[in-house]
């Protein structure tokens, strides 16, 4: 008998867990509550209720090559970094291309007879663009058999119409950054302030900002972007942060996008080999070389590790003036504000909190999944560690040091192959039982994960992680490639199941799709023998490694 999958959103991680229930051989049915796939890279005018929302500026901070699912190269001509319209239209291309939309449960079809057979109809069911229908999973509750099935009632509606399934399995693929986290309690005074305050959520379109004082508080990824796009049209703009932030160009070394150069396996070896605190003095020294953070009032409170923001314009916008950089806020007054150990009152007109976002599954049962102070218990941030069955699975609940899509693709992978029994976890006799201090999951502090190792992890389970010894002997350009190059990730379909004809190319040609839409002036260049020489002096560099490392 077929497995039945529910697989719950139609972002990122919802199309590449359909994917990959597919080539399990897995019946599986994808549940949509808005109204198109794309998830959170589906911008829209309006801020929709339990949806992430973009601003309109987003550009990717990950590359197009790291961020590509495994067996789907993005197409040379996208741009390096992403705009998050091209973003979705990668998306799109990925449906179509591994036919995903029919297995996407749209809720009521023109004709009215929408989804009453659940993964049945799913399965059949081949409804165009124009006919998508949102459907939100209501409820996902273990089966009174539970203990011998595994099995999970989910009730769904869709155009006012309740369903109720029988699944399997559950992929829980519902995102975490529509729930905005807003503590204003911690922001004693802000009762009696005047001005406007919003969450980063609610923001569009910088000409809210036009001849304000803006203060920014927090500094991710999302407050930087905001503070330097208001800093164009407001009066001032003010960022405040308590821990400081790791700031780093997408443009780096030589040009080359960041995250192709940090995430190598090469750099990665070093990283880990090294002991804590020399590997933190290495990224310290690393960062500071494109300006030095504590001359920018941006350097780290010692305490914490933070995952870098991605900006190529804060630093020159803080020495032009245009942003100032301020401790946490003390308290506010109704036209300002005082930041701790600044004697001066900062005069204010609107406040964005760029506070982050909390993560909340309202249709499971909260002993299923516990999220507690920002704390879940997930095997491998996938697997609720207490149930008797592993049927139930979250992905993309992980924060990496770099792009989420090959990451919560090899989760999916992993947790297909999981599904079918085929590969249970590596520790036995119950795994899942087992081991809790491996288990623990703090969103904030240890997700910051080295995506490389955790995606090798996750490979090895399923036998596809590369083997670089080996390939050194049969394949050195690939080895080579493979150890110095970005481990991009067709890394993972060399071998194993779901193993791709066309992952050794595309790894022998990821430079070439990165550098095709830049190098759009070509000259008659010199050619330079530096090139063959490091190639054999990397060659040695990986016998050494390799003899070292393995
Ligand atoms: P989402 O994209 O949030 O999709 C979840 C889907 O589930 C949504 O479509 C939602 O409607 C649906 N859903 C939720 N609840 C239900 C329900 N009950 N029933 C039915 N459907 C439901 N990551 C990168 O790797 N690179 C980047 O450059 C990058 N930039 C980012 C920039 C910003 C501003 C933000 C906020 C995040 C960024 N991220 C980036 C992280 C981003 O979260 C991931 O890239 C990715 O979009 C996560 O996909 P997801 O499918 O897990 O979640």
């Amino acid at each position: 008998v077929t497995m039945r999958v529910a697989v719950v959103g139609a972002g990122v991680s919802g199309l590449t867990a359909l994917k990959c229930c597919l080539d399990e051989g897995l019946a599986a049915t994808c549940f949509e509550r808005s109204e198109d796939i794309g998830g959170l890279w589906r911008y829209a005018e309006n801020i929709e209720d339990g949806r992430p929302s973009l601003y309109a500026s987003v550009v990717s901070n990950t590359s197009k090559e790291m961020s590509a699912f495994s067996d789907f190269p993005y197409p040379e001509d996208f741009p390096v970094f992403v705009p998050h319209a091209r973003l979705l239209e990668y998306l799109r291309r990925y449906a179509e291309r591994f036919a995903l939309r029919q297995h996407i449960q749209l809720g009521v079809s023109e004709e009215g007879n929408g989804g009453r057979d659940g993964a049945a109809r799913g399965a059949a069911g081949s409804l165009g663009h124009d006919s998508f229908r949102q459907t939100t999973v209501l409820s996902v509750r273990k089966r009174p058999d539970f203990a011998t099935t595994g099995q999970w009632d989910v009730v769904t509606e869709a155009g006012g119409t309740r369903t109720s399934h029988v699944f399997d399995a559950v992929m829980v693929c519902s995102g975490n950054f529509w729930d905005p986290s807003l503590p204003l309690y911690a922001f004693p005074g802000i009762e009696k302030f005047q001005g406007k305050y919003f969450h980063s959520r609610q923001y569009k379109h910088p000409d809210v900002f036009q001849g304000k004082r803006v203060l920014v508080v927090g500094m991710g990824n999302s407050g930087v972007d905001i503070a330097v796009e208001a800093s164009r049209v407001a009066a001032k703009v003010t960022i405040c942060t308590g821990r400081g932030a790791w700031v780093i160009s997408r443009v780096f070394d030589h040009g080359y996008p960041w995250d192709m150069v940090f995430n190598t396996r090469f750099m990665s070896l070093i990283r880990n080999s090294l002991p804590g605190p020399l590997a933190r003095g290495l990224v310290s020294y690393r960062v500071n070389q494109w300006f030095k953070h504590e001359n920018y009032g941006l350097q780290l409170e010692k305490r914490y590790f933070s995952e870098p923001v991605l900006n190529d314009d804060l630093p020159s916008y803080i020495i032009t003036g245009k942003i100032t950089i301020k401790p946490g806020v003390k308290e506010f007054k109704e036209n300002s504000v005082v930041f701790y150990s600044c004697p001066e009152e900062e005069p204010i007109d609107i406040v964005v909190f760029c506070t982050g976002y909390n993560v909340s599954f309202p249709f499971l049962e909260e002993a299923d999944v516990k999220v507690e102070n920002k704390h879940a218990s997930l095997y491998k941030y996938v697997f609720p560690t207490h149930l008797q069955r592993p049927t139930l699975a979250v992905l993309g609940l992980i924060k990496p040091l770099g792009a989420i899509m090959p990451v919560t693709e090899m989760q999916a992978r992993w947790v297909t192959r999981v599904f079918k029994g085929r590969r249970l976890m590596p520790v036995s006799p119950h795994p899942i039982f087992c081991n809790s201090l491996r288990f623990g999951l703090l969103f904030d502090e240890v997700l910051k994960t080295d995506c490389l190792v955790y995606s090798d992890e996750l490979a090895s389970f399923i036998g596809a992680k590369p083997s670089v010894l080996a390939l050194l002997f049969s394949d050195p350009k690939l080895a080579f490639t493979i150890f110095f190059g970005p481990c991009t990730p067709y890394q993972f379909r060399l071998q194993g199941p779901g193993q791709w004809d066309g992952a050794r190319q595309a790894i022998l040609t990821q430079w070439d799709r990165t550098l095709k839409p830049t190098r759009t002036r070509v000259t008659s260049g010199s050619s330079s023998v530096w090139p063959s020489l490091l190639s054999v002096f990397g060659f040695l560099l990986l016998v050494v490694a390799v003899v070292f490392g393995f």
